[in-house]
């Protein structure tokens, strides 16, 4: 039997948004679980520009996106937050009421929350690999031969493994899978590399002694049975048709945002986007909150600080489901030092 986690909300994402929110629900003692994709918390923040600087964060002149990141973790560290990386909410089904919402949350890596409320800080949807357009390459990705991200390292020792691709993914995970591979093939379109460039020199340098190979070409089609990879046909740049035999493929060819599994947890959209009111930010679920650029309404602007106000909002509603009972007092944390304790600097 699979342990259901009970909290009081699951926020989807942990962009700045998601992380921001922890802290609003905290200072309203509501507990909280993040889910995200990536491997990382920040969202675009960490994935897309962690070395760019932001101007428009109150307070902040000139902040990186990895900088912003790091603060907020701090902000909210006194909270507790339980992250779940790595994993994808893929369904949220209600258990409740509409003057008691509930929700069972699942993801795909099968954790199963069961919480009073959902906060969705998507962003632009889910980060998912771009995926190489060959026909029936679901069915190696089901038998276990092809896989876009790697979670365990030791679960490819010993293996022949195919990467294709010609960025900092593809090179990191060929030279950190050379070792405990039985072989292990480069395969890129052209002899040149987007990556950093001490990669690509460990890369030749290993190719140079013999214990690699690096090819070029694109691939055509996957050689197999139920699912379990032999070898996969190629083409090279004059058109000639080659084989490369391997029992493993990781195609690195970057990550491309979509709404993903959200369109299907029976919420009104607008244009892949979720409307939702601007007293509560709630949706057309009672329960379900959107926040951040996932949300839309009159006047919408995306940027981090309008996730930042949205996500206070949302929590004022989130403690009516959370403690029905309770009345909500306004509080400065300058001067309440019943916040103060909750911050622990009280
Ligand atoms: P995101 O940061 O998009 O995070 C959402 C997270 O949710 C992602 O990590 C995703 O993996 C995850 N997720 C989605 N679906 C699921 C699911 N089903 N299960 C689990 N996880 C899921 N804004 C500014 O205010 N100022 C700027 O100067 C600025 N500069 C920018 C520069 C660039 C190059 C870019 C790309 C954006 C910039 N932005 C800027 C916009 C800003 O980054 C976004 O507004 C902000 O990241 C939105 O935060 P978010 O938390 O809503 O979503």
């Amino acid at each position: 039997d699979t342990e259901v986690i009970a909290t009081d909300v699951v926020i989807v994402g942990a962009g700045p948004c998601g992380l921001f929110a922890v802290f609003e629900l905290g200072l309203l003692d509501i507990r909280a679980h993040l889910v995200d994709i990536l491997p990382k918390v920040g969202g675009q923040c960490a994935e897309l520009y962690p070395e760019k600087p932001i101007y428009d964060i109150p307070g902040f002149p000139l902040v990186t996106g990895q900088a912003l990141v790091d603060n907020l973790l701090e902000q909210i560290k006194p909270f507790g937050p339980t992250f779940h990386l790595n994993q994808m909410i893929a369904s949220v089904e209600p258990t409740g009421t509409a003057e008691a919402p509930r929700f069972r949350v699942t993801t795909d890596a099968g954790t199963v929350f069961d919480t009073k409320a959902v906060v969705i800080a998507a962003g632009g949807g889910s980060f998912l690999p771009k995926k190489p357009p060959i026909p029936g390459i679901e069915e190696y990705e089901r038998g276990g031969s092809v896989f876009y991200a790697v979670r365990k390292m030791e679960a490819f020792r010993g293996r022949n493994i195919l990467i294709v691709g010609g960025g900092d993914s593809a090179l990191d995970w060929t030279l950190n899978l050379q070792p405990l591979a039985s072989r292990v093939t480069l395969m890129h379109r052209r002899d040149d590399f987007r990556a950093a460039p001490h990669s690509v020199e460990q890369m030749r340098a290993l190719v140079a002694d013999g214990r690699m190979d690096m090819r070029l070409g694109q691939i055509t089609g996957l050689k197999g049975e139920n699912g379990k990879l032999a070898a996969v046909t190629c083409r090279d740049n004059d058109g000639g048709s080659f084989e490369i035999a391997c029992d493993t493929l990781l195609p690195f060819f970057g990550l491309t945002m979509k709404l993903g599994p959200i369109a299907d947890w029976g919420l009104n959209l607008h244009e892949n986007l979720i409307p939702v009111d601007t007293e509560k930010f709630e949706t057309s679920v009672p329960g379900i909150f959107a926040i951040g650029d996932i949300n839309t309404y009159p006047g919408k602007l995306k940027l981090i600080l309008s996730g930042f106000h949205e996500g206070a909002l949302c929590a004022q509603k989130v403690h009516r489901y959370v403690y029905p009972d309770k009345r909500l007092t306004f509080q400065y944390t300058t001067s309440s030092s019943s916040l103060q304790k909750k911050l622990g600097v009280a």
